[in-house]
């Protein structure tokens, strides 16, 4: 891979910590702002989009869900139509299949309705369906009504992740695998980052870390006093006799209090169907194997406040999620309540994400996008779904927010 020329001095402009999607979004606004600048991404695994980025729904959202003039909404309306061009203009196939929100009790016809709102808010469009008119549209669903989203699409990130890799090289970045950031030093006229072998000084770092950036932001010599506790989210796969049981993507109603979504049915881009994902807590930050423990990682949130917080104030939800981790009957039952034919043996395994979900030391679940800063670095410390599809203008307002070539 190409190495990114540093100036008289040996200082490179830009080092950015992460081989995610914002990472790699970062790395290509950094450069189309700055051309000629130098750069290297440094990525602790063997390959790109190891962790979220490679373990998601694979959906481009639309943005109805979030709060009208919120960070959230603005990044994700305008990621939406930013990954759609990207991907036309580098040849990522993606579908725009829409997505059905599902309302199947009449707490949730209420919320559909403020969902509704949102939407005319958020300036999204969507189709409100009543119960026959669903039937029409997705004969194996069942509700009181719905809402379409015609935007929401679906992609592979892994394949939108790579096509960046190759833009960032185009324009003389230089991007290291198996580079673990392990020492941040900050001075006055650069910042100095150690991976293994290699030593890079810097102008400006951004850290771009996941479920990582908390530890990295106070290896920077930040105080975070949030922590990132790892919600794992546990999906299924249909067989594939079963891949045309739906037609977009089937969404619950989601609940307003709760930061996920609810388990889906996800059309997958490689024609296969997902259903979850579920939200239990995980006992380890990087493990995927269902009973994946680190130990450190247990240790650290056991003695974090907010973990226990968060445990009560969410105690009912906490228990169902259990239930459905644990009790594959549970499980389908959440999915039966819309889509009724669905059978235990529909269940197959597939791999689980895991989410970087930022908590305050008082229990609350950080919502938002969470940056920490000091003069030469930024930290992305909680990039919450749909983070994915919001990761080119999140690059662009890092790309701002981070200065330019010295
Ligand atoms: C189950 C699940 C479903 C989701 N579904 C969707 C969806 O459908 N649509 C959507 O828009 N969003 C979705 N999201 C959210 C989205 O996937 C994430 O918000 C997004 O991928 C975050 O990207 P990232 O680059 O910040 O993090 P990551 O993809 O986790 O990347 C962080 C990178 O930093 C590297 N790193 C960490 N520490 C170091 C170190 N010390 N040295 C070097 N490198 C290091 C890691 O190895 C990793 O590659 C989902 C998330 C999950 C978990």
């Amino acid at each position: 891979m190409s190495a990114a020329p540093s100036n008289s001095r040996g200082v490179t402009d830009f080092c950015v910590i992460g081989g995610g999607i914002v990472g790699l979004a970062t790395a290509m606004q950094l450069l189309q702002r700055n051309p000629g600048a130098s750069l290297v991404l440094l990525e602790k695994e063997s390959a790109l989009a190891m962790h979220q980025t490679g373990h998601n729904s694979g959906v481009i959202h639309s943005g109805i869900y979030y709060a009208p003039g919120s960070l959230k909404a603005d990044l994700c309306k305008r990621g939406e139509r930013a990954t759609k061009e990207f991907c036309t203009e580098h040849g990522v196939p993606f579908i725009t299949c829409g997505k059905t929100l599902v309302a199947t009790s009449a707490l949730e016809l209420a919320r559909m309705d403020a969902l509704v709102q949102r939407a005319v808010q958020n300036g999204i469009d969507v189709e409100h369906l009543d119960a026959t008119e669903l039937r029409r549209r997705e004969p194996n669903i069942a509700g009181l009504g719905a809402l379409f989203v015609p935007a929401t699409a679906i992609v592979d990130y892994r394949q939108v992740c790579a096509a960046m890799a190759r833009v960032i090289q185009s324009l003389g970045g230089e991007i290291v695998l198996g580079a673990r950031v392990t020492a941040i030093e900050e001075t006055a006229d650069q910042v100095t980052v150690r991976a293994g072998a290699r030593t890079v000084r810097a102008g400006h770092l951004i850290a771009c870390a996941g479920l990582q950036s908390d530890r990295i932001a106070r290896l920077a010599g930040l105080t975070a006093t949030h922590q990132i506790i790892p919600f794992r989210g546990e999906y299924y796969r249909l067989p594939s006799e079963k891949n045309g049981i739906i037609r977009s993507l089937i969404y619950p109603i989601p609940d307003p209090e709760l930061p996920f979504l609810g388990i889906h049915l996800t059309r997958m881009i490689d024609g296969g169907v997902t259903v979850g994902p579920n939200a239990v807590l995980g006992f380890a930050r990087e493990g995927y194997r269902k009973l994946s423990v680190d130990v450190g990682d247990v240790a650290q949130y056991l003695f974090f406040p907010g973990l226990w917080k968060v445990l009560a104030r969410y105690r009912k939800s906490v228990r169902a999620e259990l239930a459905g981790s644990l009790f594959k009957s549970a499980y389908l039952k959440e999915c039966r309540k819309y889509c009724p034919s669905l059978e235990s043996s529909d269940l197959l395994p597939y791999e689980a994400g895991i989410r970087a979900q930022a908590v305050t030391r008082d229990g609350t679940l950080v919502h938002d996008f969470l940056f920490l800063e000091s003069p030469r670095t930024l930290h992305v410390c909680n990039a919450p779904s749909p983070a994915a599809t919001s990761a080119i203008p999140i690059g662009q307002l890092i790309a701002e927010r981070a200065g330019g070539v010295q």
